[in-house]
């Protein structure tokens, strides 16, 4: 006679299973929790484990993965794993965790019979159904004619390092790093922190079925960079083609950054299964193009692998540096051999000339402004700019329009605010035109040299 194992915390399900196996011949032996159920499995050696899936304790996958574990197992029994939730993952996890079979409660006691007489292989009962997209993505000659005109930037997160919703950020908005540019027929977005949900519900509404296609820069994959791209919603339409493009991490490359965000159990679903035309493109060089939109990149300096983005559309030029820390700054302190000191000082300044020639009369810097310099004492090394900093950088690189950007979680409004005179009141000390505004989530900024 053949032995069956049921698992479950539930004592209805428990008992109404063992009548069905016995009913049709089994020897049942049953457990009410999986640390019992695991017991009676050694030293029973049932042919078959029926277990719940969501036991406290120990829930049905560390059951899957001891008897899986377990060498003198032999041979090792067929699991299915029983659950009231209907969800991919839980699936996908099961299988992952050893089990052969995943049926959804309530159990049918014909469906189980006839999965316990299966000689092998894997049944998965009522899978989802396979997202059908088509061979080639669709055509968005109407999305890139209505994006092109006029160029435009438009902030939909300003946050740095996590978003902080609540009544002291409601002026400059909570959500983290995610500015949109529309140029050339182009739509780029630069960075996807958890402002980049906004956008793609404004996409959703603004081009309703119409096929969206869109760049997506990422310039590193701090968590306040690529939160917000699970919430996607355009990467959910198989009409939809989104190219995303950054620079290898320090790790992993940066595919497997991104999907990893998406791997259970943070994430119910995966890169993968996401609908849409995704392509994830490691960049090699530092300049490239998207479209008629010349791109330029460089090395930021903030831990890992991170850059700034130049981008030259004919509305102007846009320059996107969120996580900087002057190389000058970070190494003036603390200084205790003057000679190298001096050497050292030296080798900084030239880095950060680099950066001063990359952004040289951009028409719009976006930049790293995360502390006043005040706080910038306590923050050495944190890889962020003092307003200060920002500021003197923008004037010597003779920069048209600086936003101060990557607003500190624990900075309100009004703090907000203040940086913002004192930066304006630093341009005017320095004799300079630069203009200067703390960036806002909302605020579209219509991009026109010609009218300057
Ligand atoms: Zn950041
Ligand atoms: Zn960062």
């Amino acid at each position: 006679m053949k032995t069956a194992l049921v698992i479950d915390d539930d004592s209805n399900v428990l008992t109404e299973l063992a009548r069905t196996l016995e009913d049709a011949g089994w020897r049942v032996l049953k457990a009410d929790d999986g640390d019992q159920g695991i017991e009676l499995a050694v030293a029973e050696r049932p042919d078959v484990i029926v277990c719940d899936l969501l036991m406290p304790r120990v829930n049905g996958y560390h059951v899957c993965r001891t008897i899986r574990a377990n060498q003198t197992f032999f041979p090792q029994p067929r699991i299915v794993v029983i659950s009231s939730s209907n969800y991919e993952a839980d699936r996908t996890n099961s299988l992952e965790a050893g089990a052969d079979d995943f049926l959804l409660k309530p159990i049918q006691p014909s469906e189980l019979l006839q999965i316990l007489e299966l000689d092998g292989g894997t049944t998965f009962i009522r899978k989802a159904p396979a997202i059908l997209k088509g061979p080639t993505p669709p055509d968005t000659t109407y999305f890139r004619q209505a994006v092109g005109t006029p160029p435009s930037v438009h902030f939909w997160g300003v946050r740095g390092s996590i978003a902080t919703p609540g009544d002291s950020t409601l002026k400059y908005g909570g959500n983290t790093a995610c500015v949109e540019v529309r140029a050339d027929g182009e739509l780029i977005v630069l960075d996807a922190g958890t402002g980049i949900r906004h956008l793609g519900r404004k996409l959703a509404t603004e081009f309703k079925s119409y096929p969206i296609e869109l760049s997506i820069l990422i310039t590193h994959t701090h968590w306040d960079h690529i939160q917000g791209f699970p919430f996607f919603i355009p990467a959910y339409s198989p009409h939809n083609q989104i190219r995303i493009k950054g620079y290898e991490g320090a790790r992993t490359g940066l595919q497997s950054v991104l999907s990893s965000q998406m791997e259970s159990p943070f994430f119910p679903v995966s890169m993968q299964q996401m609908p849409g035309y995704l392509q994830v493109e490691e960049l090699k060089e530092m300049q490239f193009n998207i479209g008629k939109v010349k791109v330029r990149a460089a090395f930021m300096n903030h831990p890992g692998i991170c850059v700034g983005y130049r981008l030259e559309t004919s509305g102007g030029s846009i320059a996107f540096l969120p996580d900087n820390e002057p190389h000058s700054r970070l190494r003036m302190t603390p200084i205790t051999d003057s000679a190298q000191s001096q050497e050292v000082l030296a080798f900084a300044q030239k880095q950060d000339e680099h950066l001063i020639d990359f952004i040289r009369d951009c028409d719009v810097v976006i930049m790293d402004s995360q502390y006043d310099a005040e706080e910038y004492k306590s923050h050495i090394g944190w890889g962020h700019t003092c307003v200060d900093d920002a500021v003197a950088l923008a004037v010597i690189a003779k920069v048209k329009k600086l936003f101060l950007f990557h607003h500190d979680p624990d900075h309100d409004d009004a703090k907000v605010d203040s940086m913002q005179e004192w930066a304006r009141e630093l341009a005017a000390i320095h004799g300079s035109k630069l203009e200067v505004d703390a960036a806002r989530e909302g605020v579209n900024l219509v991009l026109n040299r010609a009218a300057k």
